[in-house]
């Protein structure tokens, strides 16, 4: 059976960046992917990159006329409820077509030293005295077996590799549900007039370019749950905004995890990554370029476990430490705090509060230096000290929870065990307090 240092489960967006990391540092790589290679990245058409992540993730930067790129924008708007009060932000970004980013990603892997197998879908794990050895995944040819120190999975949502661990084994093998998912509709749309990209928080949509053209717009409108629910929402944006006066060209769906990552990302041999590890930004669902924060972190981690020749749950440990560090308990902040926010603000509260500046307004939602702990509580703040005429008690304590919950939920994950041993201890106090959040309805 032929070994390898790394075996990557998905050859998307998460698996060709540590792929690329982990063969350039001299190991040996393998990563199979279900799809062809005409085929991989092919599960929407357009995705943003900040323009700033470029340099940071050391991923090309690429420009007009390459087949990558789509269009840049440098600004965006938040819409009130009724699209009568709008506030700018900026917005320094590139739009990217995802199947040709993925395949450039794919060379600059192989070109590093990696080999990927397409068509080749995970099936199950080879364990070798009670831990992961290797993998049996199918293709068209039949079943084939190989060695590997370590596995990871960057499958996405499907989540294939995580899904078949056995209980216990170290890494929660939860299957990513409705409930944990956000169901997104993307209509491109061709307006006869300039369109400003606009995102309208109530009703999760949003207008965004799908062309250098001001008048093509994707319109996306998301929730989670359902497709059903997310029409609900395009539905809803169509009454205040365009109003259906546009040419449709065509219809995406998509889902992206909504929901907070296994407690432990690591377990002997093993490594949840990207989609599969939900590492999207609660914010905004976006996943390509958080789950590379993470990813560094586990290329250096593994990268000293494979010299050191010891890839158990203990050596991959600092995975874990580290990115909850850096962004888990950031995002388990920002996670906590606006679904509790969603759930309570009525469409009315919104209104009054982009009318009158609160919160909503540009000093606020450009200030790119404050800590997302510092927006938290100066939402709470604001909100808090304005008359209940305008805000009711509901929404204010359900705000004044949420701020409470997100900060204790911080701490604690800022206090993430130094060693595996103090995890069950840690996940029962986590368990408490993601309880108290409850789900996005
Ligand atoms: C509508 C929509 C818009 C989005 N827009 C953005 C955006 O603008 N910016 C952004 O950063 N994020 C965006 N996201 C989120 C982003 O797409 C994901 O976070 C990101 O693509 C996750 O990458 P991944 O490599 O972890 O998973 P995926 O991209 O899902 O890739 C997983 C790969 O694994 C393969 N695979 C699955 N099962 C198996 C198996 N059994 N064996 C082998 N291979 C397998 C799949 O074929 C696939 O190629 C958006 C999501 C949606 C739904």
């Amino acid at each position: 059976m032929k070994s390898y240092d790394v075996i990557i489960i998905g050859g998307a967006t998460s698996g060709a960046y540590l792929a690329r990391k982990v063969a350039k540092c001299g190991h040996s790589v393998k990563v199979i992917e279900k799809s062809s290679r005409e085929q991989v990245g092919t599960k929407m058409d357009i995705f943003h990159i900040t323009r700033s992540d470029f340099d940071k993730f050391d991923i090309p930067r690429v420009y007009e006329g390459d087949t990558e790129w789509a269009f840049e924008f440098t600004e965006n708007h938040f819409s009130s409820p009724s699209n009568k009060y709008h506030v700018y932000a900026d917005a320094e970004t590139v739009g990217l077509h995802m199947h040709e980013y993925v395949l450039l990603m794919n060379r600059l892997a192989e070109e590093a030293g990696a080999e990927i197998e397409y068509e080749a879908a995970f099936e199950e794990f080879i364990f070798s005295g009670g831990v992961i050895a290797g993998i049996r995944y199918s293709t068209k040819d039949g079943i084939s077996e190989i060695g590997g120190k370590v596995v990871v999975d960057c499958s996405g949502v499907a989540s294939a590799a995580r899904r078949e661990l056995p209980n216990g084994y170290g890494v929660e093998n939860f299957e990513i549900g409705p409930e944990d998912l956000f169901f997104v509709i993307l209509r491109y749309a061709r307006f006869k007039e300039e369109q400003m990209n606009t995102f309208w928080l109530n009703m999760k949509s949003w207008y965004a370019p799908f062309s250098p053209k001001g008048t093509d717009k994707i319109i996306g409108s998301g929730a989670s749950g359902s497709y059903e629910k997310a029409q609900k929402e395009a539905d809803k944006l169509d009454s205040v905004s365009s109003q259906g006066d546009f040419e449709l060209v065509k219809t995406e769906k998509g889902v992206t995890p909504y929901r907070r990552p296994p407690y432990s990302l690591v377990a002997d041999n093993f490594i949840a990554a990207g989609d599969a590890a939900c590492l999207t930004k609660p914010e905004c669902g976006e996943g390509v370029t958080s789950s590379m924060v993470m990813l560094d972190i586990a290329a250096d981690v593994l990268d000293s476990a494979l010299k050191q020749g010891k890839t158990d749950k203990q050596a991959l440990w600092k995975i874990n430490t580290v990115y909850n560090r850096v962004q888990g308990a950031d995002f388990a902040l920002v996670r906590a705090f606006l679904t509790k926010l969603i759930n309570a603000a009525t469409d009315k509260e919104m209104e009054y509060c982009f009318k009158n500046g609160i919160v909503f307004n540009e000093k606020f939602l450009n200030n790119g230096d404050v800590s997302p702990k510092d927006v938290i509580t100066t939402i709470a703040n604001t909100i808090g000290g304005i008359s209940h005429k305008y805000i009711s008690l509901k929404t204010i304590g359900a705000v004044a929870s949420g701020v409470k919950l997100a900060l204790e939920l911080r701490t604690h994950y800022l206090n993430y065990p130094k060693t595996p041993e103090g995890l069950a201890r840690w996940a029962l106090i986590s368990d408490r307090l993601w309880k108290k959040v409850g789900k996005v309805k």
